[in-house]
Protein backbone atom coordinates (compact mmCIF):
# COMPACT_ATOMS: atom_id res chain seq x y z
CA UNK A 1 0.00 0.00 0.00
CA UNK A 2 1.36 3.47 -0.55
CA UNK A 3 2.43 5.74 2.17
CA UNK A 4 -0.18 8.20 2.04
CA UNK A 5 -2.83 5.77 2.30
CA UNK A 6 -0.99 4.31 5.20
CA UNK A 7 -0.55 7.71 7.30
CA UNK A 8 -4.48 8.30 7.00
CA UNK A 9 -5.20 4.56 8.09
CA UNK A 10 -3.31 5.12 11.18
CA UNK A 11 -4.36 8.65 11.88
CA UNK A 12 -8.16 7.15 11.71
CA UNK A 13 -7.28 4.19 14.06
CA UNK A 14 -5.23 6.77 16.86
CA UNK A 15 -8.93 8.60 17.05
CA UNK A 16 -10.51 4.96 17.17
CA UNK A 17 -8.33 3.76 19.98
CA UNK A 18 -9.07 7.65 21.60
CA UNK A 19 -12.91 7.45 21.50
CA UNK A 20 -12.92 3.65 22.66
CA UNK A 21 -10.92 4.43 25.68
CA UNK A 22 -12.16 7.93 26.45
CA UNK A 23 -9.10 9.89 25.59
CA UNK A 24 -9.50 13.37 25.86
CA UNK A 25 -5.90 14.52 24.81
CA UNK A 26 -4.91 14.42 21.39
CA UNK A 27 -2.20 11.69 20.35
CA UNK A 28 0.30 12.87 18.11
CA UNK A 29 1.74 10.69 15.12
CA UNK A 30 5.59 10.67 14.89
CA UNK A 31 6.59 8.78 11.62
CA UNK A 32 9.62 6.65 11.99
CA UNK A 33 11.11 6.80 8.76
CA UNK A 34 14.77 4.87 10.12
CA UNK A 35 16.32 3.06 7.50
CA UNK A 36 13.89 4.26 4.78
CA UNK A 37 14.75 6.63 1.85
CA UNK A 38 14.61 10.69 1.71
CA UNK A 39 11.65 9.88 -1.02
CA UNK A 40 9.69 7.72 1.76
CA UNK A 41 10.14 10.86 3.81
CA UNK A 42 8.89 13.01 1.05
CA UNK A 43 5.89 11.02 0.40
CA UNK A 44 4.69 11.43 3.69
CA UNK A 45 5.45 14.60 3.90
CA UNK A 46 3.13 15.71 1.03
CA UNK A 47 0.64 13.68 2.81
CA UNK A 48 0.81 16.09 5.36
CA UNK A 49 3.06 14.49 8.03
CA UNK A 50 4.94 16.62 9.67
CA UNK A 51 6.94 14.73 13.01
CA UNK A 52 9.37 12.13 11.93
CA UNK A 53 11.55 10.03 14.23
CA UNK A 54 14.66 8.88 13.01
CA UNK A 55 17.66 6.49 14.76
CA UNK A 56 20.53 6.74 13.51
CA UNK A 57 22.43 9.89 13.63
CA UNK A 58 24.54 9.97 10.11
CA UNK A 59 21.78 8.57 8.05
CA UNK A 60 19.41 10.63 9.91
CA UNK A 61 21.64 13.81 9.55
CA UNK A 62 21.80 13.31 5.66
CA UNK A 63 18.37 13.17 5.43
CA UNK A 64 17.48 16.45 7.64
CA UNK A 65 20.44 18.04 5.67
CA UNK A 66 18.73 17.32 2.32
CA UNK A 67 15.46 18.49 3.49
CA UNK A 68 17.18 21.69 4.01
CA UNK A 69 18.45 22.24 0.62
CA UNK A 70 15.60 21.62 -0.76
CA UNK A 71 14.05 24.53 1.53
CA UNK A 72 11.49 22.64 3.67
CA UNK A 73 12.13 23.47 7.23
CA UNK A 74 8.57 22.80 8.62
CA UNK A 75 9.52 19.03 9.62
CA UNK A 76 9.89 18.30 13.38
CA UNK A 77 13.28 15.88 13.63
CA UNK A 78 12.86 13.62 17.12
CA UNK A 79 15.95 10.99 17.82
CA UNK A 80 14.72 8.22 18.94
CA UNK A 81 17.77 5.91 18.87
CA UNK A 82 20.08 4.93 21.20
CA UNK A 83 22.89 7.41 21.72
CA UNK A 84 26.84 6.94 22.04
CA UNK A 85 28.42 9.74 24.49
CA UNK A 86 30.62 10.51 21.33
CA UNK A 87 28.52 11.11 18.71
CA UNK A 88 25.82 13.52 20.53
CA UNK A 89 27.32 16.51 18.24
CA UNK A 90 25.44 16.11 14.71
CA UNK A 91 22.07 15.36 16.93
CA UNK A 92 22.59 18.54 19.28
CA UNK A 93 23.08 20.44 16.14
CA UNK A 94 20.13 19.22 14.28
CA UNK A 95 17.16 17.54 15.67
CA UNK A 96 14.40 19.21 17.70
CA UNK A 97 13.75 16.40 19.86
CA UNK A 98 15.88 14.18 21.87
CA UNK A 99 13.43 11.17 23.14
CA UNK A 100 16.24 8.35 24.36
CA UNK A 101 17.97 10.10 27.08
CA UNK A 102 18.53 7.63 29.53
CA UNK A 103 21.69 9.13 31.63
CA UNK A 104 23.65 11.95 32.97
CA UNK A 105 26.25 12.10 30.43
CA UNK A 106 24.12 12.32 27.55
CA UNK A 107 22.43 14.79 28.55
CA UNK A 108 24.98 17.25 29.52
CA UNK A 109 26.90 16.71 26.35
CA UNK A 110 23.80 17.29 24.36
CA UNK A 111 23.42 20.90 26.65
CA UNK A 112 27.21 21.37 25.80
CA UNK A 113 26.79 20.78 21.83
CA UNK A 114 23.45 22.41 21.44
CA UNK A 115 24.45 25.70 19.58
CA UNK A 116 23.40 29.24 21.56
CA UNK A 117 21.76 30.46 18.63
CA UNK A 118 19.24 27.36 18.81
CA UNK A 119 15.96 27.04 20.47
CA UNK A 120 16.84 24.89 23.86
CA UNK A 121 17.00 21.11 22.47
CA UNK A 122 13.66 19.37 23.75
CA UNK A 123 13.86 16.15 25.53
CA UNK A 124 12.69 13.12 26.96
CA UNK A 125 14.24 10.69 29.10
CA UNK A 126 13.92 7.18 27.78
CA UNK A 127 12.86 4.55 30.89
CA UNK A 128 13.68 0.82 30.49
CA UNK A 129 9.95 -0.13 31.48
CA UNK A 130 10.27 -3.82 29.87
CA UNK A 131 13.40 -4.40 32.42
CA UNK A 132 15.26 -6.33 29.33
CA UNK A 133 19.28 -5.91 29.97
CA UNK A 134 19.82 -5.34 26.57
CA UNK A 135 17.47 -2.65 26.29
CA UNK A 136 18.35 1.32 26.77
CA UNK A 137 16.73 3.27 29.18
CA UNK A 138 17.44 4.33 32.64
CA UNK A 139 15.48 2.57 35.99
CA UNK A 140 12.53 3.90 36.46
CA UNK A 141 13.82 4.57 39.94
CA UNK A 142 16.69 7.08 37.85
CA UNK A 143 14.02 9.05 36.02
CA UNK A 144 13.74 11.60 38.91
CA UNK A 145 17.23 12.51 39.21
CA UNK A 146 18.26 12.33 35.60
CA UNK A 147 14.69 14.76 35.75
CA UNK A 148 16.49 17.08 38.09
CA UNK A 149 19.83 16.65 35.82
CA UNK A 150 17.90 17.88 32.67
CA UNK A 151 15.91 20.82 34.37
CA UNK A 152 18.68 22.29 35.41
CA UNK A 153 20.48 22.45 31.91
CA UNK A 154 19.43 25.61 30.00
CA UNK A 155 20.35 24.71 26.84
CA UNK A 156 17.85 21.36 27.06
CA UNK A 157 13.72 21.86 27.88
CA UNK A 158 12.26 18.84 29.23
CA UNK A 159 9.44 17.53 27.82
CA UNK A 160 8.51 14.21 28.77
CA UNK A 161 9.43 10.43 28.83
CA UNK A 162 9.77 7.86 26.37
CA UNK A 163 9.16 4.30 26.92
CA UNK A 164 9.90 0.51 24.64
CA UNK A 165 7.72 -2.23 25.91
CA UNK A 166 8.55 -5.89 26.16
CA UNK A 167 7.63 -7.31 22.32
CA UNK A 168 4.99 -9.49 23.30
CA UNK A 169 0.92 -9.13 22.46
CA UNK A 170 0.07 -9.84 26.40
CA UNK A 171 -1.98 -7.33 26.71
CA UNK A 172 -1.81 -7.51 30.49
CA UNK A 173 2.27 -7.26 30.37
CA UNK A 174 1.47 -4.27 27.85
CA UNK A 175 -0.98 -2.51 30.35
CA UNK A 176 1.62 -3.45 33.58
CA UNK A 177 4.48 -1.55 31.91
CA UNK A 178 2.48 1.31 29.77
CA UNK A 179 0.60 2.06 33.33
CA UNK A 180 4.21 2.29 35.37
CA UNK A 181 5.38 4.58 32.66
CA UNK A 182 2.02 6.98 33.17
CA UNK A 183 2.11 6.58 36.76
CA UNK A 184 5.97 7.93 36.77
CA UNK A 185 5.26 10.49 33.85
CA UNK A 186 2.13 12.06 36.26
CA UNK A 187 4.30 12.37 39.22
CA UNK A 188 7.09 13.77 37.92
CA UNK A 189 4.93 16.55 35.62
CA UNK A 190 3.84 18.12 39.46
CA UNK A 191 7.20 19.19 39.63
CA UNK A 192 8.33 19.64 36.16
CA UNK A 193 5.40 21.85 34.45
CA UNK A 194 7.24 21.61 30.91
CA UNK A 195 6.81 18.22 30.69
CA UNK A 196 3.72 17.50 28.46
CA UNK A 197 4.81 14.28 26.55
CA UNK A 198 4.43 10.80 27.16
CA UNK A 199 5.84 9.23 24.11
CA UNK A 200 5.00 5.03 23.97
CA UNK A 201 3.23 2.52 21.42
CA UNK A 202 4.73 1.40 18.21
CA UNK A 203 3.26 -0.13 15.42
CA UNK A 204 2.26 -3.68 17.12
CA UNK A 205 0.85 -2.22 20.84
CA UNK A 206 -0.51 1.46 20.12
CA UNK A 207 -4.36 0.56 21.58
CA UNK A 208 -2.62 -0.35 25.01
CA UNK A 209 -0.24 2.66 25.12
CA UNK A 210 -2.74 4.82 23.66
CA UNK A 211 -5.35 3.12 26.41
CA UNK A 212 -2.98 3.83 29.08
CA UNK A 213 -2.96 7.46 28.76
CA UNK A 214 0.51 8.01 25.82
CA UNK A 215 0.35 11.51 24.17
CA UNK A 216 2.58 10.50 21.06
CA UNK A 217 3.32 7.02 19.39
CA UNK A 218 5.68 5.89 17.48
CA UNK A 219 5.27 4.41 13.55
CA UNK A 220 7.45 3.02 11.50
CA UNK A 221 6.25 -0.31 10.06
CA UNK A 222 2.38 0.43 9.16
CA UNK A 223 3.49 3.75 7.58
CA UNK A 224 6.75 2.55 5.55
CA UNK A 225 6.48 -1.27 5.58
CA UNK A 226 9.20 -3.53 6.59
CA UNK A 227 12.42 -2.65 7.14
CA UNK A 228 15.30 -4.31 5.09
CA UNK A 229 17.31 -4.22 8.05
CA UNK A 230 17.35 -4.61 11.90
CA UNK A 231 17.42 -1.81 14.47
C1 LIG B 1 11.87 1.59 15.20
C2 LIG B 1 11.26 2.27 16.37
C3 LIG B 1 9.89 2.54 16.40
C4 LIG B 1 8.91 2.11 15.32
O1 LIG B 1 8.66 0.75 15.40
P1 LIG B 1 7.56 0.02 14.47
O2 LIG B 1 7.32 -1.26 15.16
O3 LIG B 1 8.17 -0.14 13.12
O4 LIG B 1 6.36 0.89 14.43
C5 LIG B 1 9.39 3.21 17.51
N1 LIG B 1 10.20 3.60 18.52
C6 LIG B 1 11.52 3.38 18.51
C7 LIG B 1 12.33 3.83 19.66
C8 LIG B 1 12.09 2.70 17.45
O5 LIG B 1 13.42 2.46 17.47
Amino acid sequence: MAIADNLSSVLEDIQECRIRHGVEHPVDLLAVSKTKPYEDVMAAYEAGQRLFGESYAQEACAKIDTCRRDGIRDITWFFIGPLQSNKTRPVAERFDWVMSCDREKILRRLNEQRPAMMRPLNVCLQVNISGEEQKSGAALSEAADLAAVAAGLPHLCLRGLMGIALDTRDQEILRNEFSALADLFRQLRQQYPSMDTLSMGMTADMEAAIAAGSTQVRIGTRIFGARSRPD
